[in-house]
């Protein structure tokens, strides 16, 4: 028995990859206002059988995969009688990326996600990607490998997705520099001494954006701007100089391109991650969106400030690591995600996580470890090897006051 959908004969075929998760529930709720013009290939989730059993009924989707193989026959229960086949493990995940769908959503978090994304990659499908380890892990060898198998790869990132909305207003040769915005975070005010002892609940009171805990805290810290900046390098070929971060504390401007004529061109946009998920489902057309119009007038004004290297040294880290080269930028992200999880467990202070990323850098470029990565086993390889150096500098980084 399948669901009663109504789909068009000419519909797109979709899959979700991390559909239980935040930007997949987005991309779901923007699935279910165009109902009839898509129709869902597969449906991923890591160990949320519950939900994807849902989300899979609901669209009629083909094929479900979980990720925790131990999950199986909870999976094949939930789905008894309906007709969708399912799958579990991670060679189950990449099966629902490698199956022929026209558009693929790449949200899968975390450094797993690398090798789904690729399947998609490779079989030259439109891929919106929201996964940040696919360019700030491995972003020379993903784009490359885009490029040889023909695939789009459309950033689902509010900031890259309004760079690339923006970039079509020039070519490469008139192109001057990017420019990212930054809300600036909950810190973005704050001493340098108050920062470095700010606690988690207050490192997750994003003033703009609902998002994920990890999400949250990279941007208290300004991490993720910085793993914005290294992802903006890989998707569009931009030297660390050409790209720039401005801080915007109402994220409302979410990128501008400025061309050699001097015009900067921006994007505009309510802070709703359905807006930028919404352009890369509708591309090349634009869909009807559910998100809030921007009334600029309740607004009221636009503010501007330079970033602050200082007092948000992962910023400067970040820049760093880019112009390394070399798996620094892997190393950047693995030594944040362990120390954002140290943050969370209550071993660091807040002011320790870029303490600790900048350490492991260090050591690993003095232990001569640099370099290039020319594929995905590399990748991950480097990002467990940087973990673990990572997790043996923790002690040390805890005990160490700022
Ligand atoms: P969530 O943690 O909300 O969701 C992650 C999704 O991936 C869930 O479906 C989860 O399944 C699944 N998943 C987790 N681990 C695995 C695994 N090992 N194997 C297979 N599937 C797995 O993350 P977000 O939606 O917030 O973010 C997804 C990606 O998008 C991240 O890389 C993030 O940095 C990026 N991003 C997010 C933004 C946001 O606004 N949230 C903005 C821009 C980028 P389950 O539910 O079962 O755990």
């Amino acid at each position: 028995m399948r669901n009663n959908k109504v789909v068009a004969a000419d519909a797109r075929t979709v899959t979700v990859l991390g559909a239980t998760g935040s930007i997949g529930d987005s991309t779901m709720d923007l699935l279910r206002g165009a109902r009839g013009r898509y129709s869902v290939v597969a449906l991923t989730a890591n160990s949320n059988v519950d939900a994807l059993a849902k989300l899979a009924k609901e669209f009629g989707a083909q094929f479900a995969a979980i990720a925790d193989p131990a999950r199986l026959g909870q999976l094949k229960d939930a789905l008894a009688g309906t007709g969708i086949e399912c799958g579990a493990g991670e060679s189950a995940v990449i099966e629902a990326a490698a199956r022929p769908a026209d558009w693929v959503m790449a949200a899968v978090s975390g450094a797993a996600g690398l090798k789904p994304a690729l399947a998609a990659v490779d079989r030259g499908a439109a891929v919106a990607l929201a996964n940040k380890e696919c360019l700030v892990c491995a972003g020379d060898f993903f784009m490359q490998r885009a490029a040889k198998a023909g695939a789009c790869i459309l950033p689902a990132d509010s900031e890259h997705n309004a760079l690339f909305q923006a970039l079509s207003s020039g070519n490469r040769e008139e192109l001057v520099r990017v420019i990212i915005t930054a809300s600036g975070g909950p810190f973005r005010t704050w001493a340098a001494r108050d920062i470095e002892q700010a606690t988690l609940a207050q490192a997750l009171k994003h003033p703009n954006w609902s998002m994920g805990q990890k999400i949250t805290i990279d941007s208290a810290s300004m991490m993720n701007k910085g793993l914005e900046v290294i992802e903006a390098s890989y998707l569009f070929a931009l030297s660390a100089d050409e790209i720039d971060v401005l801080v915007h504390p109402q994220s409302i401007i979410h990128g501008m391109v400025e061309f050699s004529d001097r015009s900067v061109v921006a994007q505009l946009g309510a802070p709703d991650m359905r807006i930028p998920i919404a352009h890369c489902l509708g591309w090349p057309d634009r869909i009807v969106g559910p998100s809030a119009r921007l009334d600029l007038a309740k607004i009221g004004q636009l503010t501007f400030e330079a970033p602050d290297f200082e007092r948000f040294p992962g910023l400067r880290l970040a820049y760093e690591s880019l112009r390394t080269g070399r798996g620094a930028t892997t190393v950047f992200n693995a030594a944040n995600e362990v120390a954002v999880a140290a943050f969370i467990a209550g071993q660091i202070r807040f002011g320790a996580i870029a303490r600790l990323v900048e350490a492991t850098l260090n050591d690993w470029i003095r232990g001569g470890n640099l370099a290039p990565l020319s594929s995905a086993d590399d990748a991950i390889s480097v990002d467990h090897n940087a973990r673990n150096r990572a997790a043996a500098l923790l002690p040390q980084i805890a005990l160490k006051a700022s």
